[in-house]
């Protein structure tokens, strides 16, 4: 789960990072009002969303800037009215963009130097890796790419965890010695201890700015939560509801439903998340995209799948539904009169093809069929993945 930069900036504000002072605000008169309370200007107004490279970024009215500097509370406010409302297309959004509801304004100061710092895990290596570079900023794409002797890389012994000289071995690799050095390791070694106490799986500031009178800032940071964790941090978890920014995996977090969405056109309705993938894999091998993936659980109950179908038939991006159920504990049977009644009741306007399989399934497949609704089943996975198919083209 990845928090918008505003919660990532209180959190790691907690743990004594160096973050120059600012609010959020859902208002251009707001947006001023921050900016008259902070002591000095030049300000930074930034759009909120949850992806980068906003720097870089255009609003869908043709406004340039994701992220903009002002000398003046009034030049913030106006700023903040063209952001506010709109929406914004960065490298990392895809063509539509994302909407943009909120905007921080925070001061902003001279900028130096722009240096990157991240700490995020090290699949291979099983141990957390801090990754740092003298060359930060907005195009640090192009440079782990073109250059990639310039991210210098420490890994850290979970057992034996991270020690101040590594920080300050970092530090001086990524170029801040001197009076900069014992500050520098200083953020490191916070920025490491957040990472761990609050179980992230990526905290990312880019840029680490040096900043006037020999100090470093955070100017902007990325905080990804591993989700298994959130229970032992119920603040942070309590940012999910905020940050679900797809309308589709609200309603499905809220019924209780393992639902990611996706941009495809056939809605995907499956118990058990191996079969969700193998159902997508499928879809893909027939020329389908599935418009998402959901795991409605080996204990679906027909209240779950009835929102199931909700959610699916409330995306206009679906043009079929594919039901894919392995009938093991409960009975297809069960499950095909579950089906029924939820069709009864939700009356989807798309078709719906069925694939059941396991206990009693030959059973289950009569019941569909003898109701007068308009399901069509299937024998095996690959009949069952055309026939979706073929069915998102008719409605196409
Ligand atoms: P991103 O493009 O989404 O990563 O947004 P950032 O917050 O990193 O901002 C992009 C760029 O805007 C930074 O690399 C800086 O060059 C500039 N910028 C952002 N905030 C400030 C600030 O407070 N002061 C100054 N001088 N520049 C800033
Ligand atoms: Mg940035």
């Amino acid at each position: 789960m990845n928090v918008f930069e505003y919660q990532a900036r209180s959190l790691l504000g907690r743990y004594g990072l160096p973050i120059p002072p600012g609010g959020v605000a859902t208002s251009p008169e707001e947006a001023r009002q921050i900016a008259e309370r902070l002591t000095r200007g030049p300000f930074v107004v930034k759009s909120q969303i949850l992806a980068g490279g906003r720097g870089k970024g255009r609003f869908l009215s043709g406004f340039s800037g994701g992220v903009r500097l002002c000398e003046h509370p009034a030049e913030v406010e106006e700023v903040a009215r063209a952001m506010l409302g709109g929406v914004l297309v960065t490298a990392q959004t895809g063509p539509e963009g994302r909407p943009v509801n909120k905007v921080l304004v925070a001061e902003a100061p001279r900028i130096q130097r722009e240096l990157y710092l991240a700490i995020l895990l090290d699949r291979g290596r099983r141990c957390p890796v801090v990754i740092g570079s003298a060359q930060g900023g907005v195009d640090i794409e192009e440079v782990a790419r073109e250059e990639p002797g310039a991210l210098h890389r420490i890994w850290v012994d979970p057992q034996v965890g991270f020690w101040p000289y590594q920080a300050r071995e970092l530090a001086v690799r990524i170029g801040l010695r001197g009076p900069l050095l014992n500050p520098a390791a200083d953020v490191i070694a916070r920025l490491y201890r957040f990472f761990c106490e609050c179980d992230a799986s990526l905290a990312e500031v880019n840029p680490l700015a040096v900043i006037e009178n020999e100090k470093i800032a955070v100017i902007d940071a990325k905080i990804g939560f591993d989700e298994n964790a959130l229970f032992r941090h119920p603040e942070i978890a309590a940012y999910r509801n905020e940050v679900v920014e797809d309308v589709r995996e609200a309603e499905a977090l809220k019924a209780g439903l393992n639902y990611v969405g996706l941009s495809g056109e056939i809605g995907c309705m499956v118990n058990g998340a191996g079969l969700a993938m193998a159902t997508m894999d499928i879809l893909h091998r027939y020329g389908g995209e599935p418009a998402n993936f959901l795991d409605v659980g080996g204990g679906a109950d027909q209240n779950q799948v009835t929102k199931a179908f909700g959610i699916l038939m409330a995306d206009p991006r679906v043009r079929a539904i594919f039901v894919h159920i392995f009938g093991g504990i409960m009975r297809c049977d069960v499950i095909a009169r579950g089906i029924v009644e939820a069709v009864s009741h939700a009356k989807p306007k798309v078709p719906i093809v069925v694939r059941l399989q396991g206990t009693n399934f030959e059973e289950g497949k009569a019941i569909l069929r003898q109701s007068d609704l308009l399901i069509r089943t299937a024998d095996d996975l690959a009949d069952a993945a055309q026939k979706a198919v073929a069915a998102a083209r008719e409605t196409r």
